[in-house]
């Protein structure tokens, strides 16, 4: 029921910036290849994200907006190779927000859409939309005035949004992603041919990191990574540029920045934070992503292995670099 869902919307929904991340994340799961971001009023007034993916077929579209309806998870749990699996997100957004899904399967020359709002779904309408899907959300959170309260200024959400889309931009470098709005002047990650990572870290930190990193790459015990590490005097770092990704997914893990600190002890003082972008791929099995459904949280199987990982082959490579 509605409060219920307003509940669970909760745990995936706590700002805007979480409501862009599920969204986006959607579009890169439904292999969209550019991806416009819209925002108003930090995001509390309007989001807007428009993909050219996969779309979703009329007779799905219901189901999609539906508590923990998924079309994802055929691999079962530890074979998630999908950035979504909880079947969470819509349902959760339209009974927080006004949703209107527009999609377009692939195929299919006719489009439709469907509103949510209180957690109640429209029926099926016809609609014009090329290709793709469309999702809006606008005046998130005015059916719980509570959590309004607990939301920061429109700048600071905003940022919050720009900040989620670039972590996410980072490990997409195939993907085309224009952030725009009235919140903002627009910013356009152009798509990387290729998919080299490099120019894309290069776009969303700055154009001389590339020049200032040291490249990465080992692997211990079938966990592999790779990545780039700042050299140590490349000193922009302030605490927030430092990017980590587990199986193509952005995540923020103390195991994953305490080896980033150790790694850089010796070679670092204290008082300065590293700037560094590591991938980290491993069997899904050894790692669970499954902790809270905002996702952001990691819990890994073996920390000491990962941890080893990192800080070894760090180590190595400022050795190597005569650091
Ligand atoms: P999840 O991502 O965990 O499956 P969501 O609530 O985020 O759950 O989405 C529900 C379903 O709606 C997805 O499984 C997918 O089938 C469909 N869907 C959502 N957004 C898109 C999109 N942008 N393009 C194609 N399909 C989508
Ligand atoms: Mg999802």
């Amino acid at each position: 029921d509605a409060l219920i869902d307003q509940i669970a919307a909760g745990e995936v929904v706590e700002r805007p910036a979480s409501v862009v991340k599920e969204l986006v994340e959607n579009a890169l799961d439904a292999g969209a290849r550019r991806i416009e971001i819209a925002t108003a009023g930090g995001g509390k007034n309007l989001i807007r994200i428009s993909d050219d993916g996969c779309g979703i077929p009329a007779a799905e579209i219901p189901l999609a907006v539906r508590r923990h309806c998924t079309s994802k998870l055929a691999g079962g749990l530890d074979a998630i190779g999908t950035l979504g699996f909880r079947g969470e997100a819509l349902p959760s957004i339209g009974s927080v927000g006004r949703l209107s899904l527009k999609s377009r399967a692939a195929g299919s020359d006719e489009a439709y859409e469907i509103c949510v709002e209180a957690g109640r779904p429209s029926e099926l309408r016809p609609t014009a939309l090329s290709r793709g899907t469309v999702i809006e959300v606008r005046d998130l959170f005015h059916a719980v005035p509570a959590r309004l309260k607990f939301l920061k200024s429109d700048r600071a959400e905003s940022s919050a949004i720009t900040e989620i889309v670039r972590r996410i931009a980072i490990a997409f470098p195939g993907v085309r992603f224009e952030l725009s709005g009235p919140d903002r002047t627009t910013t356009v990650f152009e798509a990387v041919p290729g998919d080299a990572p490099l120019p894309r870290i290069a776009d969303v930190l700055t154009p001389d990191f590339a020049d200032n990193a040291i490249p990465v790459d080992a692997m211990r015990e079938d966990v592999r990574l790779r990545g780039f590490a700042g050299i140590p005097t490349y000193n922009r770092g302030n605490g927030q540029q430092q990017f980590f990704y587990v199986n193509g997914r952005p995540v923020r893990d103390k195991t994953l920045h305490s080896a980033l600190r150790g790694a850089y002890a010796d070679v670092l003082a204290r008082d300065r934070h590293p700037v560094a972008v590591l991938f980290l791929e491993l069997d899904p099995a050894l790692v669970d992503v499954n902790v809270h459904p905002a996702k952001a949280d990691v819990r890994f199987r073996d920390p000491g292995l990962v941890r080893g990982l990192i800080v070894g082959s760090l180590r190595q490579a400022f050795n190597e670099a005569g650091l």
